[in-house]
């Protein structure tokens, strides 16, 4: 047996393609709609918000991308990343099983965010565009957003939903350090966020708000297009970087994995690690457990409809085809600040939707406690959004003991927590509260 815990891949061994699961998918996906007419978009209409390049992506129907030179080269100053086998963590749970974890906690922000952050900065700024309007939640996408176009000497525009700026300042330190313009949302920038706050001013905001307050920036300003941290095909694919790197990292250990598993909010850091894998699914090669977790708080692929809905709160972006609890909920404060909206990517809807994929609800308080466990013995705390696939982990491990069976299990480890220390602290005092999901109305 292999006893090398971490397994690294060398700089010259990093992909140079992305794979983009499109072609392979068993039902392909459904086109989004305009917002006012419902018809398919045409490209030169999604162009009002995202540049023409991305757009082609987001489409595309080509199996492999090629990864620009220029990408590379700034992906490469973390990239590739370790896979680590959590051997403690194993021992601490008595588990037959074997752990593995893909780490991405070692980028500049500390997460899987900048792999497409840096990427669409890039082929923005090829478009000539100077200047990116986007939202954030926790304040993960803004920081890595931030760093994506300091590096490529754009300007950067955050809307950031006000609870998360109140209750994470040190993120926005973080956006301001890479010289992005972080204003928390709703706000008085935009004719949405006024409208919000003229009907409550005390509203502490929601991904679906500011997405709003983003698009509308965007079209207001000539210069700037809108950035989108996860949710959409090209972002998805943009992470797929995660997965086949972890592929022949996993081919150097000698193992397979039986399960795969990783924390969904929109679903890009767990298709990045699961698409490649699929691929082989698909192609009828291997066969694997998937398992997208999210929140019991906000449980849209457990809980929400399968049908076209907006991706902001106001009905301002395009309509898609993904599981939804509503464009208006507005998910209870948990920690998890990155878990909280309202959809989820349509490739992993559809995925979920086809029987392909499976997909689970934890609790707020057995997430951290499997996270606390996990930072105990692995020496890593992981962000609270990472906890969720570090909860699904530990159930399967315990499985696997009852069962006395001796599965391999993956999961990706999509950042750390070090900003996250006060939700910790919560837990520690016996602050955290478990939310089970309650139906909103749509207004
Ligand atoms: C943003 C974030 C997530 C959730 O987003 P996905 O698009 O589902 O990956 C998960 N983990 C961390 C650390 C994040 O920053």
């Amino acid at each position: 047996m292999h006893s090398e815990n971490v397994i690294t891949l060398s700089k010259k061994n990093i992909p140079k393609r992305w794979y983009n699961i499109q072609p392979d998918l068993r039902k392909p996906l459904e086109p989004p709609l305009h917002p006012a007419t419902r018809q398919p978009m045409t490209p030169k209409e999604m162009e009002m918000i995202f540049p023409g390049n991305l757009m082609e992506q987001e489409a595309s129907q080509e199996r492999w991308i090629d990864i620009p030179e220029d990408v590379l080269d700034v992906l490469s100053m973390w990239r590739p990343t370790p896979l680590i086998r959590a051997r403690k963590f194993e021992e601490a749970l008595e588990t037959p099983a074997q752990i593995w974890y893909k780490y991405e906690g070692g980028s500049p922000p500390g997460s899987h965010k900048p792999n497409t952050a840096v990427p669409q900065a890039y082929f923005n700024k090829k478009a000539g565009i100077k200047r990116l309007a986007t939202e954030t939640g926790a304040g993960q996408w803004g920081s890595a957003l931030a760093f994506a176009c300091y590096h490529y000497g754009l300007k950067c525009q955050v809307y950031m939903v006000k609870v998360s700026y109140q209750q994470k300042p040190y993120r926005k330190s973080m956006m301001h350090l890479w010289q992005a313009e972080v204003t928390p949302s709703p706000s008085n920038k935009t004719e949405v966020g006024r409208k919000i706050l003229e009907k409550d001013p005390e509203c502490l905001g929601s991904l679906g708000i500011a997405i709003s307050e983003a698009i509308e920036d965007t079209l207001h300003h000539p210069d700037t297009k809108y950035s989108l941290g996860s949710v959409l095909n090209h972002v998805l694919m943009h992470q797929t970087i995660i997965g086949l790197e972890t592929k022949e990292q996993l081919k150097m250990a000698g193992v397979k994995p039986d399960i795969i598993i990783g924390c969904v909010g929109g679903g890009s850091n767990y298709a990045g690690l699961a698409l490649p894998f699929m691929a082989d699914k698909l192609a009828g090669k291997d066969d694997y457990k998937f398992i997208a977790v999210e929140p019991t708080a906000c449980p849209s692929l457990t809980r929400g409809e399968y049908r076209y809905d907006f991706g902001d709160t106001v009905g301002m972006t395009p309509l898609i085809k993904m599981y939804t609890l509503g464009r208006n909920f507005i998910a209870p404060p948990i920690h998890s600040g990155g878990l909280r909206y309202h959809g989820m990517a349509p490739i992993i809807s559809n995925l979920v939707n086809e029987g392909l994929m499976e997909a689970q609800a934890k609790l707020q308080i057995p997430t951290f406690e499997a996270a606390v466990l996990f930072a105990r013995t692995e020496g890593i705390i992981p962000a609270p959004e990472t906890a969720h696939a570090i909860r699904a982990t530990v159930d399967e491990a315990l499985k696997a003991k009852k069962e006395n069976t001796p599965r391999v299990i993956l999961f990706n480890f999509s950042g750390h927590g070090l900003l996250d220390l006060s939700a910790y602290d919560a837990y520690f005092s016996g602050e955290l509260k478990d939310y089970e999901y309650v139906p909103q109305k749509e207004g």
